[in-house]
C-alpha cells in the first residue's frame, strides 16, 4: 500500500514551507512577496535563495540543476549542470551561485526561432521566473533540481511560451485594475486562473512497439474502425479497470509530490480514452503544471507496460483528444466571472462577460489560431469536437439577462408577485442565480461560460495552454480598456453610461453567440450568415497571424512585438508541413514494405489455389475464391496506384495533396485490412488497440 495520507503533498516543491526552513527570515519573506504578488524581485537576493536552494535540493539527493523551460516546439526543455566546482586536483565542491539561478546562456539555434535568430547569434538566454517554484525530478538514483524559466534570443525576443503568457497576465492585469478603479474598488491584486482538462488514450506498449505510424506520428494513419467502438456510451464515467486505476494512481502521487492538484480522474467517450483535471491554479503555475502533467503521464505509462497518447486524434472514427482550458480572473481573491449578491458586483460580472464576449467577436481568429496544427486539424470540427468556428455559449438564464440588456425589455414580464416585470438595471438590480446546471449543458460550444468560468475546448490534448491563453489574456485586456477609454471620454451617471455602453456593445457583438448544437450541418451555414470566421485547417488558422491589425495589437499590448508574431506563424506553418511530410512518408513506408507484401502473398496463395481447384476438377469453392481474389487484386492495383500518387506529393512537397492522398490510400488499406488473413495483418487492430489493455 502506498502512503495516501496527502503528507508528501508538494514534498519535491522549493514552497513556502522549504522557503521559510532554507532561507533567512527577510530573504523568505522577499521571495514569498514576489511569488504571491508577483511584486518585482531584488536582484541582491539572489545569491542567498540560490543557497537555500541548493541546500534544499542537496537535501532531495539531487546532483544536477537545470533551467527549464518551454520552447515553440511544444514541449520542455532541460540542459542539465552538475553542482559541481573542481577545488583542486581530484577535489570537488557543490557549488550553485545567484547567477546560475537567474539566468542561463544556451545555444538556441537548434530550438525552433522562426526567423528571430541569426545564424551568427545562436545565443539563447533562459530567465528565473521566480513565480513558479523550483521542484525536483526523480529518476531511478537521483534527481535533478528544475527552475522554470522564461527563454529568449540576445536580442530579447521571446523564443518560449512562457514569456508572452507572462506578458499577457500584466497586460490584462493592468486593465482589470483600471476597471475596477471606475467601478471605486480598492486596489487588489489581480490574478488570472486557469484549470486545464487533460484528455489522454492509453494503449498497451506491445501494440504500440508494432505501430511504425504511432511510433513516429502519434496517430494510426491506418485502421479500420472496429464494429464496437463508442457508440453504446459505454466507456464514458465508467468502471476504471484496475489496470488503469493502479496506472492513474501513480501519476497521482507523483503529481502530489510535485505540489500539482490532480483531482478528477475518469474514462473518456472513446474506448482507451481518459481524463486529468487539476484543480484550477495561477495561469502560469497552471501552465508549467499541466507540462509535468504530461510528462508524468507518458513515463508512468511506460513503467506500466503502457502508452499514453497525447495527439488530438490517435484514432479515426473515435472521439480526439482536447484540452478544456477554464479561464477566470479574480480581484482581491474573488472571481469576477462569479455573479456577486449586490447590485455593484452584478455590475462588475456582466461589465467582464461583455468585454469578453466583445473580445472573442473581434478577435475569434487569433483565438482560433492558437489551436491551430496538424494534430488538431484532425479533431476541430470532425463532428464529435468543438467545431473550428467560435462562437461562445452562455446558458439559457445568462442568455436572457444580456438579451434583457440588449433590448431594455425585461425577461418576465410578470413579475414574482404579480408586479410588472423591470428590465435589469445596472446598479440597482443583483442577478438571478445562476443554476450550475443550466450552463454546462451544451459540449458543443468552443468556448463556454460554465457557471463562474469560461471553458475554451478548442485547443488540442498535446498543445501547451499558454497559447490560448496568452491570446485570451491580450484580447480581453484591450475590451476592458476599450470600454473603460468609453467611459471616461463620457461624463454623466456612472450606471446609465454602463447601462447604455454595455447594451450598445451586446447588440454589436451577440453575433458571437451561440447556445444551439454546434456539430449540426445548419451551424456553418448560419455562421457564414453572421460572419463568423471557419478556418478550417492549420495555414488558413495561422494566416490571422499575419493580419497588420492582429500584429499591432499583441504589440501595443506588449505581448508579441510583429517580428515574434511572424516568427510564431512561421514555426507553426514549419511545424504543420514537416509533421504532415513526415505522416506522408510514413504511410507510403507502411503500404508499400508492411500491407502490399502481406496482400501479394496472400494473392498468390489464392492464384495457386484456384489453379489447383480448378485443376482437380473441384465444383464447390472455386466461386469464393474466385471472387476474393478479385477484390485483393483490384486492392493490390490500388495500392500501387496510390501510393505512386502520395509518392509524387511527398516530392513536391505539397500538404494538401499528401493529406488528400493518405486519406485516399487509407480507404484501400482499410478495405483490405477486412479482406485479409487476420493471422497474417502486419498492424495491430484498433479492436485490439482499443479494448485490451
Ligand atoms: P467539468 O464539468 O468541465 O469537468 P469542473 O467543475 O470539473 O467542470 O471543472 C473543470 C476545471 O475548471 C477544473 O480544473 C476546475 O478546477 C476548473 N475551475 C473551476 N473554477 C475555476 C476558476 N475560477 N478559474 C479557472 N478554472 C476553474
Ligand atoms: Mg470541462
Amino acid at each position: 500500500m502506498t502512503d495516501t495520507s496527502l503528507k508528501n503533498y508538494g514534498a519535491d516543491v522549493f514552497c513556502e514551507k522549504a522557503i521559510r526552513k532554507y532561507l533567512s527570515k527577510t530573504v523568505a519573506a522577499k521571495l514569498i512577496a514576489t511569488m504571491k504578488e508577483g511584486k518585482p524581485l531584488d536582484p541582491s537576493i539572489a545569491d542567498a535563495v540560490a543557497q537555500g536552494m541548493k541546500a534544499w535540493a542537496l537535501e532531495q539527493g539531487a546532483t544536477h540543476f537545470t533551467h527549464w523551460f518551454q520552447p515553440m516546439t511544444g514541449g520542455t526543455a532541460e540542459k542539465h549542470d552538475a553542482f559541481l566546482e573542481p577545488s583542486g586536483v581530484a577535489t570537488a565542491v557543490q557549488k550553485f551561485s545567484g547567477k546560475n539561478l537567474i539566468g542561463g546562456e544556451t545555444d538556441a539555434s537548434s530550438f525552433p526561432s522562426g526567423g528571430l535568430r541569426s545564424t551568427f547569434e545562436a545565443r539563447g538566454y533562459t530567465a528565473w521566473d521566480p513565480t513558479s517554484p523550483a521542484f525536483i525530478k526523480r529518476h531511478e538514483n537521483g534527481a535533478t533540481l528544475c527552475i522554470p524559466t522564461a527563454f529568449c534570443a540576445y536580442t530579447g525576443a521571446a523564443l518560449d511560451m512562457k514569456t508572452p503568457l507572462l506578458r499577457s497576465v500584466q497586460a490584462v492585469s493592468r486593465a482589470t485594475e483600471r476597471l475596477m478603479k471606475k467601478f471605486k474598488k480598492a486596489k487588489a491584486h489581480v490574478s488570472v486562473t486557469l484549470g486545464a482538462e487533460q484528455e489522454y488514450f492509453l494503449i498497451d506498449r506491445s501494440f504500440y512497439l508494432k505501430r511504425p505510424d504511432l511510433l513516429q506520428t502519434g496517430r494510426t494513419v491506418f485502421g479500420a474502425a472496429p464494429a464496437k467502438h463508442q457508440q453504446l456510451d459505454d466507456h464514458y464515467f465508467g468502471a476504471i479497470r484496475p489496470r488503469i486505476l493502479k496506472f492513474m494512481h501513480e501519476v497521482e502521487l507523483r503529481l502530489w509530490q510535485l505540489g500539482i492538484p490532480a483531482k478528477t480522474r475518469h474514462n473518456e467517450v472513446a474506448p482507451a480514452q481518459f481524463e486529468l483535471a487539476p484543480m484550477f491554479e495561477d495561469i502560469n503555475l497552471a501552465v508549467d503544471h499541466n507540462m509535468m502533467i504530461m510528462e508524468v503521464l507518458r513515463q508512468t505509462a511506460e513503467a506500466n507496460g503502457l502508452v499514453c497518447l497525447l495527439h488530438e486524434k490517435p484514432f479515426d472514427g473515435v472521439n480526439g483528444s482536447g484540452k478544456h482550458c477554464n479561464w477566470s480572473i479574480a480581484y482581491g481573491g474573488k472571481n469576477l466571472l462569479s455573479p456577486g449578491d449586490n447590485p455593484r458586483d452584478n455590475a462588475i460580472f456582466l461589465t467582464f462577460l461583455s468585454a469578453i464576449i466583445r473580445a472573442v467577436d473581434l478577435h475569434a481568429d487569433m483565438l482560433r489560431s492558437t489551436t491551430a496544427g496538424a494534430g488538431n486539424d484532425h479533431r476541430l470540427g470532425a463532428n464529435e469536437a468543438p467545431p473550428a468556428i467560435i462562437s461562445i455559449f452562455l446558458g439559457d438564464e445568462l442568455s436572457s439577462v444580456m438579451k434583457e440588456i440588449e433590448t431594455g425589455r425585461p425577461r418576465n414580464p410578470v413579475a414574482p408577485g404579480g408586479k410588472k416585470g423591470m428590465a435589469f438595471k445596472f446598479g440597482v438590480d443583483t442577478m438571478p442565480p445562476l443554476p450550475k446546471d443550466s450552463t454546462d449543458r451544451n459540449r458543443t460550444s468552443p468556448f463556454a461560460f460554465t457557471c463562474n468560468k469560461f471553458e475554451f475546448r478548442a485547443p488540442g490534448s498535446s498543445q501547451n495552454c499558454a497559447a490560448s491563453q496568452m491570446v485570451l489574456n491580450t484580447i480581453v485586456a484591450e475590451s476592458l480598456d476599450a470600454i473603460c477609454d468609453k467611459l471616461e471620454a463620457v461624463g454623466g451617471d456612472f450606471n446609465e453610461e454602463l447601462q447604455k455602453l454595455l447594451q450598445r456593445l451586446i447588440k454589436k457583438h451577440n453575433r458571437i453567440l451561440f447556445s444551439g448544437d454546434g456539430y449540426g450541418e445548419a451551424w456553418p451555414k448560419e455562421a457564414a450568415k453572421r460572419g463568423l470566421p471557419n478556418l478550417k485547417d492549420t495555414p488558413s488558422a495561422i494566416a490571422p497571424l499575419e493580419d497588420p491589425s492582429n500584429r499591432a495589437l499583441f504589440a501595443k499590448y506588449g505581448v508579441l512585438s510583429e517580428t515574434e508574431m511572424a516568427s510564431r506563424r512561421e514555426i507553426a506553418a514549419e511545424d504543420y508541413e514537416s509533421r504532415v511530410l513526415i505522416e506522408g512518408k510514413v504511410a507510403l513506408e507502411i503500404a508499400r514494405a508492411m500491407i502490399r507484401p502481406v496482400v501479394a502473398d496472400e494473392f498468390s496463395r489464392l492464384a495457386t489455389a484456384i489453379g489447383q481447384a480448378k485443376k482437380d476438377g473441384l465444383k464447390v469453392g472455386v466461386k469464393g475464391l474466385t471472387a476474393l481474389s478479385l477484390k485483393l487484386g483490384a486492392g493490390l492495383d490500388d495500392l500501387h496506384v496510390k501510393c505512386e500518387k502520395i509518392e509524387k506529393a511527398i516530392q513536391k512537397g505539397e500538404t494538401q495533396g499528401i493529406l488528400a492522398t493518405m486519406g485516399d490510400l487509407r480507404k484501400t488499406v482499410d478495405r483490405l485490412e477486412s479482406l485479409v488473413d487476420d493471422r497474417k495483418w502486419p498492424l495491430p487492430k484498433y479492436r485490439e488497440m482499443l479494448f485490451i489493455y
